[in-house]
């Protein structure tokens, strides 16, 4: 079996999930133990980096709608 090319820069942490980074960005991450290394990946691991800012978008838009009003529970 081989390795399939997995960089050894990000083996000690996995990718950050969706829910992790709408957390993140959000502002919920407040242990420092969890919010280091999250930013230390975001910084060298440009793939989390952009969806990072997908998942600020998205983030973004419903909170807009819970302002406007437009969003029906
Ligand atoms: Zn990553």
């Amino acid at each position: 079996m081989r390795f399939l090319g997995v960089s050894v820069h990000y083996s000690n942490m996995k990718h950050i999930c969706d829910h992790d980074l709408e957390r993140y960005h959000l502002g919920m991450v407040k242990d420092e133990s969890e919010l280091a290394p999250l930013e230390e990946h975001l910084l060298a691991c440009p793939k989390c980096a952009e969806r990072a800012d997908e998942s600020a978008d998205y983030v973004d838009a419903i909170r807009a709608a819970i302002i406007t009003g437009n969003f029906d529970l």
